[in-house]
């Protein structure tokens, strides 16, 4: 018996590092998981290892910055396993890095749209569910970045969005602690995944942009953590450990913003 047993959830950003390090753990623990992501490639393979493993996994696809894109995700997922127990919204991107005056309107509007409207999405589609099923647990993955972090010049949109997502946690867990759900946000500091590599890859080929790492930022830091040190604290917070915990935000950096 895992201590998820019987439990339904929906990761989303799950193709890759931090979603699928914790999809992986939560089927460990006997939870079916929605697989939702844009890369289809990725999230089937994860599907396939993981079902053929024994677990029970699907994946969909879903781009979180889009309604219907992600009501329909929402609706797949629900239908396959009958239920939903516990929400994951994590997909997210760096986005560009640049000086306010530099920072181009269009790509201000993409980190925004896809880190903090799409966790508003996530949540909106998924919460009827959590309802029906008579309680559960979401969790946001914001950053240290807009929480504990102010050290990484350029990253206005990005931690603006970061931010955002705690005040909406916050809110949520108000709202929907007399329906028996729990939200809380997971405030990483620098985990190793795939992420940085994406933005540049992004900002140099597509943009043309020469993304230089202004000092300070979290990616000069010593001693990343690994996505699995960020899903076991997704399973406390997810599983009945966590039942007496919401509204806050659980920084996994292992102490780094302190300093
Ligand atoms: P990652 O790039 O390895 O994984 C992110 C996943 O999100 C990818 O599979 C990607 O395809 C998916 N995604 C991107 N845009 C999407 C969209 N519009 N719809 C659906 N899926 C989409 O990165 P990660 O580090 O695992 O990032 C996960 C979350 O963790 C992000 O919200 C990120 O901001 C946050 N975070 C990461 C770090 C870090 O150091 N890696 C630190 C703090 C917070």
């Amino acid at each position: 018996q895992g201590m998820l047993s019987g439990k339904v959830a929906f990761i989303t950003g799950a193709a890759s590092g931090i979603g699928e390090g914790t999809a992986r753990r939560f089927v460990e623990e006997g939870a079916a998981v929605i697989l939702a992501d844009v890369q289809q490639e990725d999230g089937e393979r994860l599907q396939r290892e993981l079902t053929e493993a024994g677990g029970q996994a699907l994946f969909v696809m879903c781009d979180v910055s889009d309604a219907s894109s992600v009501e329909q995700a929402v609706t797949q997922g629900v239908q396959q396993f009958g239920q939903l127990d516990i929400v994951f919204a994590n997909a997210g991107i760096n986005g560009v890095w640049a000086p306010i005056d530099e920072l181009q309107p269009d790509e201000w509007e993409r980190t925004l749209d896809i880190n903090l409207k799409g966790t508003y999405l996530t949540l909106h589609y998924t919460v009827p569910h959590l309802k029906r099923a008579g309680g559960g647990s979401i969790l946001i993955t914001s950053s240290v970045n807009g929480t504990r972090t102010f050290s990484s010049a350029g990253a206005s949109a990005y931690s603006s969005s970061k931010a955002g997502q705690v005040a909406l946690m916050k809110m949520v867990a108000l709202e929907l602690g007399r329906d028996n759900i729990r939200c809380n946000a997971i405030c990483p500091g620098l985990i190793h995944t795939n992420i940085s590599e994406r933005t540049e890859q992004r900002n140099t080929e597509q943009l043309g942009i020469k993304v230089e790492l202004p000092e300070g930022s979290p990616a000069l830091h010593e001693g990343e953590g690994d996505p699995v040190d960020v899903a076991d604290t997704c399973l406390f917070l997810a599983s009945d450990l966590g039942r007496h915990v919401s509204g806050v935000e659980v920084f996994v950096d292992g102490g780094a913003s302190l300093l």
